[in-house]
């Protein structure tokens, strides 16, 4: 990639050719050879500027850099904020899929009384009534996987 164009008037530089005028000055921009353009991609801000204002012969008004630093910086917000936003956006869909995930799933329901508060019997609970209560406790709940914490069933 070179530069290849260059604003007189603040020193700002693009890259393609859509943009026939300086974004911040309005002014036509000039056109670099292509050694010119190769050189000025290796620079920075203030070496271009310099480069300039020997190519040109005179120099380029602070007003017109902080004109320039200050469009860019404001483009540099403008993008902050789009991503800002973006990212806003993103969330928001994410905890909207996590809702309809979590309202698609059947709630499991005790099939006597209909209660939801369940309580779900772990291996370790398990593992523990087999100790406690020796084999008849372990047969008991044997292939069920609730509790009902209303009305004490297994299911
Ligand atoms: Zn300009
Ligand atoms: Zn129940």
């Amino acid at each position: 990639m070179r530069v290849k164009f260059i604003c007189e008037s603040c020193g700002d530089i693009e890259f393609d050719g859509e943009n026939y005028q300086c974004p911040i000055c309005n002014v036509s921009l000039t056109k670099l050879g292509f050694i010119d353009g190769h050189k000025l991609m290796c620079m920075n801000g203030k070496e271009r500027i310099q480069w300039l204002e020997n190519k040109l012969g005179h120099p380029i008004s602070e007003e017109m850099i902080n004109r320039r630093r200050e469009y860019y910086k404001k483009q540099d917000e403008e993008e902050q904020r789009r991503l800002e936003e973006e990212r806003e956006a993103y969330e928001r869909r994410a905890r909207q899929s996590t809702r309809s995930l979590s309202g698609r799933i059947n709630v499991p329901k005790c099939p006597v009384c209909g209660s939801t508060s369940l309580k779900k019997i772990t291996l370790t609970t398990r593992a523990v009534k087999t100790a406690a209560f020796g084999t008849i406790g372990a047969i008991d709940d044997a292939g069920k996987t609730y509790k009902c914490e209303n009305c004490g069933s297994k299911f």
